[in-house]
């Protein structure tokens, strides 16, 4: 009897927010059509989930009930506000000029953080970020509705997120191009797979002692209907958010199978690939099964095939990621941790780990090639991976004089456009498996 209250309460209280929702968007709807300047702000509270956790749903929702009226408090007479789902306040204002639609937010958001102090143990401030769209009397207009702004304030708030706290993000020219190319990478992305416009671009991983190919690194890139050549940056970001990666991962090992089939088939000298695979895909259920059944279907020794893993996949937690590894390499397949030495480096990742190579960042070379504490470092982490049996691949090497550092530092393997930028898999094939 009480479950069932408490969801029919649920369902009148989500009721009432759709209601506010579209009252919100009729109101500002209208605005838009009378072409008054002004400009519409998303609003968070930082780490709202957080404090849902920790102090209580019951004081998140009054959070939430204070929040708002305390925003109300402050608009002029003909500003309004509304809550949409969780912790996302969209307000209203007639501010129109960039610095002072800021400051009025900015003042605002300081404004509510004053009036709550939560106290356990510790003091806990509540604090906020906002993304702002301004609109002018040329931009509103009947084609301009309260949806595409809303849509435009969440680019701003995204933005706003990395900002110091209580502190706003305007939406320009930069993110409106971001939005664009969202909104063209999302609409596309079954069709172009569909379609084969994903193709596969390999770079060559060369021996710095042999000074040879030793290997190959698979890097998709996705050339349009219209002949427009996509870049990873462009779209892997939205694949990672939306989770279309994880029918774009298996696609490119789909992709490195059939090739590896090839060579052998054609009695080519046969190097083995590495793919990058991005987090959500390695942790979908049922993942290793979708790889060793493609190894099965084409008939691949698996230890052709390297799974390049960002180190940024042990943020979800490094038990399961050494679990995932190790089922990895009982099929035989290697792994490698990319980009190592950005963001979430940590040595005691790598003892943890049972992977069997370790790339480092291009970032990483270009600090070492200029600064001789930070050539230490890197000789340090090439020693160490040495003693930890993995190999080491260095990313980014584009001179002569990198090459030899990396080289005398310990490295085994270079990447990098001093020897090839990454080309197609048919270039690949003509340049680097003809002969042994
Ligand atoms: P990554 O795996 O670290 O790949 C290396 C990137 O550095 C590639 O960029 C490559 O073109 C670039 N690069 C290689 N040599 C040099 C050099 O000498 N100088 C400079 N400045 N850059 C160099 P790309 O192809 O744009 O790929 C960017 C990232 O996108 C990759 O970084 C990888 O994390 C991701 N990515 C690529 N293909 C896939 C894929 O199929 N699935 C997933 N999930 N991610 C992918
Ligand atoms: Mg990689
Ligand atoms: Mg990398």
């Amino acid at each position: 009897m009480k479950k069932r209250s408490r969801t029919k309460r649920n369902q009148l209280y989500n009721i009432h927010q759709a209601n506010e929702i579209h009252l919100f968007s009729h109101k500002l709807d209208r605005i838009l059509s009378g072409q008054s300047p002004g400009c519409l702000v998303a609003m968070n509270i930082r780490k709202f989930k957080f404090i849902n956790e920790i102090f209580g749903r019951e004081f998140a929702d009054q959070l939430l009930v204070d929040t708002k009226r305390i925003i109300k408090s402050l608009l002029k007479p003909n500003e309004f506000c509304c809550r949409d789902h969780a912790d996302l306040f969209y307000i209203y204002l007639e501010d129109s000029q960039p610095e002072g639609a800021k400051q009025r937010i900015e003042d605002m958001m300081n404004h509510i953080s004053s009036q709550f102090v939560v106290s356990v143990d510790s003091r806990y401030q509540i604090l906020f970020y906002a993304g702002i769209v301004l609109y002018s009397k040329e931009t509103a207009s009947h084609d301009l509705h309260a949806h595409n702004l809303m849509t435009s304030s969440h680019f701003a708030l995204a933005s706003a997120r990395d900002l110091a706290p209580n502190h706003a993000w305007i939406y320009d020219a930069e993110l409106h191009k971001k939005e664009e190319l969202e909104y063209y990478v999302e609409s596309r992305m079954h069709r172009a797979l569909e379609d084969q416009e994903f193709l596969m671009f390999l770079q060559p991983k060369i021996d710095l002692k042999r000074r040879a190919a030793a290997g190959a690194e698979a890097l998709v890139r996705w050339k349009s209907s219209e002949g427009k050549m996509l870049f990873p940056n462009d779209f892997i970001p939205v694949f990672e958010r939306n989770g279309f990666c994880t029918q774009l991962d298996p696609y490119m090992v789909h992709q490195a199978c059939k090739l590896l089939r090839q060579w052998i088939d054609d009695g080519k000298h046969v190097l083995p690939i590495s793919v990058n695979q991005s987090k959500t895909t390695i942790f979908q259920t049922g993942y290793v099964r979708c790889i060793q059944q493609l190894l099965q279907e084409y008939q691949i020794p698996p230890g052709l095939i390297t799974i390049e893993i960002l180190e940024d996949a042990a943020l979800y937690g490094s038990d399961a990621l050494s679990e995932l590894i190790r089922e990895l390499r009982a099929l035989g397949v290697r792994t490698s941790m990319d980009d190592f030495g950005t963001g979430y480096s940590s040595l005691t990742l790598l003892g943890n780990l049972p992977i069997n190579e370790l790339k480092l960042d291009w970032k990483f070379l270009r600090k070492a090639s200029e600064n001789p504490r930070s050539r230490i470092i890197m000789e340090y982490v090439l020693q160490l991976a040495k003693q930890l049996d993995l190999s080491t691949v260095v990313e980014g090497i584009e001179t002569q004089a990198q090459s030899e550092m990396v080289r005398t530092l310990g490295g085994d393997y270079g990447q990098g456009y001093l020897y090839s930028k990454p080309i197609p898999a048919e270039e690949f094939t003509a340049q680097y498996t003809d002969h042994i």
